[in-house]
């Protein structure tokens, strides 16, 4: 962790600058819920997520890694959580690398991850870092695309745990925390197939249809008596190697890369959105 009280004046006055610049962005939003055209189009304030500490899942490849790098890029602090620590400690090092803030590396495979374990994480994260502002629920697995019928039950059950009820355990252990943030966000990662349910995607369409559900109840159940929001992004069609195994034929060349679609994810973890609660926001709409 970086302590301001050893930087350099120099470096203060930088970053008491890019506060200002940043606190002018919210006051700029605040009180108009943005739209989903501003969201898509937001162009970040340097530094808009300084003092935001964020906990990425997923965060060792694909859009997850990409967020937490911008996270970074932006001035938040990134708790890298994944399954394969070898792909952390790359991204660890990546955001080493241009300065941004020592960031944490948390190994879990969400598919055996028991609500202990989640607890322990929530104690560790009170105890070494003292604040968690934000999640990117990021982590996913696509599973068999093959009819309702004849779908493997036990890959059933480990798509639903990964891509919904290890979120929701997640999100229920680390609430404590997140009250605390003066604006806590939760982002959740659905899917055009989440949304608009569809042949052959099984499990793992129907995993985001509940995770759109979930964000709505958290946010019915929060909007007035807390200062939390939670959202849906669909990416839309992003050149990973998820899209690359659910589309064999297709040519990735002519998708999105993770990096084009990263003014959504960082403006629904600033406080230029506090004030959109319960939306599911696709980055690429005509993507549907
Ligand atoms: P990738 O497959 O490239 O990355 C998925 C990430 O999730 C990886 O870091 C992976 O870890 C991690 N992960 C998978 N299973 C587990 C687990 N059991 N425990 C912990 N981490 C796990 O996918 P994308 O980047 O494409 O997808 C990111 C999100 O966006 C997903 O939720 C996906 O459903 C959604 N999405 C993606 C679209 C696209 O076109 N790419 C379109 C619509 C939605 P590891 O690397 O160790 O395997």
């Amino acid at each position: 962790m970086s302590d301001s009280a050893n930087q350099p004046d120099n470096q203060n006055a930088n970053q008491e600058t890019s506060q200002e610049a940043n606190q002018q962005q919210a006051k700029q939003y605040a009180g108009q819920p943005l739209t989903h055209d501003d969201i898509r189009n937001f162009v970040p304030a340097e530094n808009c997520l300084e003092g935001k500490t964020i906990l990425v899942t997923g965060a060792g490849d694909g859009i997850g890694r990409v967020a937490a790098l911008n996270y970074a890029r932006y001035g938040a602090t990134v708790l890298l959580l994944g399954r394969t620590s070898s792909k952390l400690e790359y991204v660890y090092d990546e955001i080493e690398s241009f300065g941004g803030k020592q960031p944490a590396m948390m190994p879990m495979n969400l598919e055996s991850a028991t609500y202990a374990e989640m607890q322990q994480l929530e104690g560790m994260i009170n105890k070494e870092i003292g604040q968690l502002d934000g999640i990117l629920h990021n982590a996913g697995m696509l599973g068999a695309l093959t009819p309702l019928e004849m779908y493997d039950v036990d890959m059933f059950s480990q798509v639903m745990k990964v891509n919904c009820t290890a979120t929701f355990m997640l999100t229920q252990a680390l609430l404590p925390l997140l009250k605390d943030a003066a604006h806590g966000s939760i982002v959740f990662t659905s899917s055009t197939v989440g949304t608009h349910p569809r042949a052959f995607w099984g499990a793992y369409a129907l995993s985001k249809q509940a995770t759109e559900g979930m964000s709505d109840i958290f946010t019915q159940e929060t909007q007035n008596t807390t200062n939390l929001r939670f959202n849906c992004i669909n990416p839309g069609g992003t050149r990973t190697n998820m899209r690359a195994h659910a589309f064999p034929g297709e040519n990735p060349m002519t998708l999105k890369t993770p990096e084009d679609i990263m003014a959504g994810y960082v403006c629904l973890m600033s406080d230029a959105s506090i004030n959109v609660r319960g939306q599911v926001v696709a980055l690429q709409p005509k993507d549907q």
